[in-house]
């Protein structure tokens, strides 16, 4: 598959980036750009390349972290290193209704940051 991309492992989700540590998860119809992926790992996640995200940019642990910071579910991961793999995400009311990361809820619907990602 092109660019060691698997297509749509998980409902909802557009592509599935992986390698041997770790595999990140894009379900862009989730995404309301936050940026906070972005500005998480820079290195990783890059709205302006293709493909946006490239897993050798940080190792496992920092792209764990940079997906966990994704306050809607648009990312998500899986483990393959052994490192821990992503918490059950914390249901929350939300208008309209939806699952958000709860965490981080509060501090993306502050962010001014705005960039257009891929898949929109
Ligand atoms: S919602 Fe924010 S953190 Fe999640 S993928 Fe979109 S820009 Fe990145």
């Amino acid at each position: 598959m092109s660019e060691g991309l698997e297509e749509r492992k998980k409902a909802g989700v557009a592509r599935e980036y992986r390698d041997d540590r770790i595999s990140v998860y894009w379900a862009p119809q989730l995404c309301i750009h936050t940026a906070n992926c972005l500005s998480a790992e820079p290195e990783v996640f890059d709205a302006g390349r293709r493909p946006w995200i490239v897993l050798e940019g940080a190792d496992a642990d920092a792209v764990a972290d940079a997906v966990m910071r994704c306050p809607t579910g648009a990312l998500s991961f899986t483990r393959h290193d052994g490192g821990e793999d992503e918490p059950a995400a914390e249901e929350v009311t939300v208008d309209p209704p939806g699952t958000v990361r709860s965490s981080f809820a509060a501090a993306c619907a502050s962010s001014t940051a705005r960039r257009e990602l891929p898949g929109r």
